[in-house]
């Protein structure tokens, strides 16, 4: 749900906020309009509006919905978001259990198990070199104003990245991931959640945070935090991993 209670008076501007979710068509919940109906499914050229609120089918309810417009890719991986919210599932079922759990609680502030477990259901996942989803932009995923295409937004080799704007967060995921067993997988996962859940906490700020808790970085790159969960958060395999 987007909200906006300031006077829009061009439809330019309605049209730009329209563009930042991303979404063909979308409702006006609210508000008052000058040209098309308020409560209706509208093409986004259609309408001019004033104090509204408005609400995007296609990013609350995936694809199909709303859009009729037949054709459009959807904004959403749902074969992906399956996958990882699966694995996330199995992963996080006795996690209020872990040691994960407790070094996560005493760090983060204002941290709640079911809070950190609950960010599985909302993050998008994205196999982020597979059409059509690696030309969509970050914007067009996350609103975050970022014209990248998620393809462009992985570095090559990279497993994962996590992206967040006014949408939520994203978790991009490379061949890597997908090549990785379950339990490789899972840990991956649980460590992009970590930067979803702390809203943008960055490697070395994550590096720095666990460091009292047998988060050491010894290898290049950021593997070592997924080494370390698989640890439950105990200590960092000397390996590479
Ligand atoms: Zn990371």
């Amino acid at each position: 749900m987007l909200t906006s209670n300031e006077r829009v008076t061009e439809k330019v501007w309605v049209v730009a906020l329209i563009e930042s979710l991303g979404a063909d068509r979308w409702l006006i919940i609210d508000g008052w309009c000058t040209v098309g109906a308020g409560l209706e499914n509208s093409p986004r050229e259609n309408v001019a509006c004033l104090n509204f609120t408005i609400f995007s089918p296609v990013r609350a309810f995936g694809p199909g919905n709303g859009g009729g417009g037949g054709g459009d890719p959807g904004l959403f991986d749902t074969q992906t978001d399956a996958i990882a919210r699966k694995e996330l599932q199995d992963k996080l079922k006795n996690f209020s259990k872990s040691n994960c759990n407790k070094v996560f609680a005493d760090v983060i502030e204002g941290y709640s198990t079911s809070g950190f477990v609950g960010e599985a259901k909302t993050t998008e996942f994205y196999a982020a070199r597979n059409q059509p989803y690696a030309s969509l932009t970050q914007n067009q995923v996350v609103g975050n104003g970022n014209k990248a295409s998620l393809n462009n937004s992985l570095q090559f080799g990279q497993t994962a990245r996590t992206i967040q704007g006014s949408l939520g967060a994203a978790v991009l995921l490379g061949p890597n991931f997908f090549s990785d067993t379950v339990p490789g997988q899972q840990n991956t996962l649980v460590h992009e959640l970590l930067h979803v859940y702390t809203n943008g906490w960055s490697d070395p700020e994550i590096f720095d945070a666990f460091k009292d808790y047998g988060l050491k970085h010894i290898n290049p790159g950021s593997g070592d935090i997924t080494g370390w969960i698989s640890t439950d958060c105990t200590k960092t395999p000397t390996g590479a991993n």
